[in-house]
């Protein structure tokens, strides 16, 4: 069985690792050029590390990042407490959660999957996929190159060429938020900063502000704000995100309609200017498509391109990683039993992840709708209340065991 992966962001060199456990080989293929740097940090529940896990990477990030259990909500009133959530254990889901740099997990899983010696084309931008009617997929790319194979995954992003050829009508459409952050040593912060428990979501009336360690002795801090904006063409937001001064602009004026904590104030205004990094990907929505796969069961989506989620649940990634784990384990499953009805494996695959990321996604939407803007102090006051009571009542886990102990080798099909 041959595969070609498109794109090498988290899905795709993920998806590479899990078939080579199955001895399945593969190539992948990214239009991007190999220096290209990935900005922006990612928080890793216990799902996505033991993804991670399975295909040899988890160790070797483990020590990079910030490993923590208990998230916390403040009030940005008096950044008093107003819940306590568990996004990782190692007691009770055998890992943290791990706060790290979104290029360290990404180079990586590349550096594992060079040690493996799969082919991995960079500069190769995928700009056409067609089937035959010998069973095979054929992918052409835009220097005229062409490759043919069994399968072809398209772990190609949020603006998937791959989709466009399943779905043409599935247009992703900006959610008007963005996200904008850098990173900053903890000295920099004032002594109520330094002190302040982390990591952390201070929910504001109109706004909010995160506070993630994101070094292994958490030396550095990782800070976010939410904030509204207009949708650009792609040339324009990779023009925003290579202008660091108006990165700045963007994270000052934040705070210009509401009163916030010292710390945020200090934090955005000491931020390094280099690590200041925009990513409106994420806050793009694409529509439900009524199939990951192509008709015959020989293209696939996975990832981003399939079911991109608002970063709320901090579960983009780990998705990603779900989806390309099971994929692998599917596709093994119909390497070895040649006359296994094929669509039927292919559906049941389908099935059962459309079914976890739409409850993931609802989780997500909840997610978003905490640091929605309440339109006075008594209304930020009454939510500060009813989640209060909400976590108070569903105890620490916050009724998330059924996310984070999810374990991809338990998908049987
Ligand atoms: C601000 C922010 C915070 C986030 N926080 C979290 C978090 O805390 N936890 C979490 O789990 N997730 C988080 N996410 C989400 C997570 O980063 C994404 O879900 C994840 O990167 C998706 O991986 P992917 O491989 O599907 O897509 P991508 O990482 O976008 O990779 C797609 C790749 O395909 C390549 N490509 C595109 N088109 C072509 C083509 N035509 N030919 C060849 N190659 C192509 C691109 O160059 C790219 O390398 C966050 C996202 C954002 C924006």
């Amino acid at each position: 069985m041959k595969v070609i992966i498109i794109g090498s962001g988290l899905a795709g060199p993920a998806m590479a690792l899990a078939l080579k456990r199955h001895n399945i080989s593969c190539k992948v293929f990214d239009l991007r050029d190999q220096a290209a740097f990935d900005g922006g940090f990612v928080a890793l529940a216990p799902n996505a590390l033991r993804a991670l896990d399975r295909i040899g990477v988890y160790d070797r990030i483990r020590t990079q990042g910030w490993n923590y259990e208990e998230f916390r909500f403040l009030s940005s009133r008096n950044l008093s407490r107003i819940a306590t959530v568990l996004n990782g254990s190692q007691r009770k889901y055998g890992y943290p959660a791990l706060r790290i740099s979104r290029g360290i997990v990404r180079q990586t899983l590349v550096d594992v999957l060079q040690e493996q010696q799969i082919e991995l084309h960079f500069n190769a931008k995928c700009v056409q996929f067609e089937e035959t009617d010998h069973s095979t997929v054929i992918a052409t790319f835009a220097d005229g190159y062409i490759e043919e194979a069994d399968f072809l995954i398209g772990a190609d992003g949020i603006h998937s060429r791959v989709r466009s050829h399943l779905d043409p009508n599935a247009v992703p459409t900006f959610s008007g938020q963005l996200g904008v952050g850098g990173s900053l040593s903890k000295s920099k912060l004032p002594k109520s900063g330094q002190e302040m428990y982390m990591p952390c979501l201070i929910l504001g009336k109109l706004n909010s502000f995160m506070f993630m360690p994101c070094t292994y002795s958490g030396d550095r801090v990782n800070c976010f704000a939410t904030v509204e904006g207009e949708d650009r063409s792609r040339e324009e937001w990779t023009e925003l995100q290579n202008d660091k001064s108006a990165l700045y602009e963007i994270l000052q004026s934040h705070h210009e309609n509401e009163r916030w904590p010292e710390v945020v104030h200090v934090a955005s205004k000491s931020v390094d200017l280099s690590s200041l990094s925009l990513w409106p990907n994420n806050y793009y929505k694409v529509p439900e498509l009524s199939s990951w796969s192509s008709s015959s069961g020989r293209g696939f989506v996975i990832g981003d391109a399939a079911h991109a989620m608002p970063p709320t649940g901090g579960q983009g990634a780990a998705m990603a990683f779900e989806d390309a784990l099971t994929l692998a384990n599917t596709l093994a499953l119909l390497d070895q039993k040649e006359s296994a009805p094929h669509q039927d494996l292919v559906s049941q695959w389908q099935v059962a992840r459309k079914d976890r990321v739409k409850k993931i996604l609802a989780f997500t939407s909840k997610g978003g709708d905490m640091r929605k803007s309440s339109a006075s102090t008594f209304q930020q006051l009454v939510k500060e209340w009813v989640m209060w009571a909400y976590f108070l009542l569903r105890g620490k886990d916050a009724g998330l065991s059924w996310i984070y102990e999810y374990d991809t080798e338990k998908l049987v099909l």
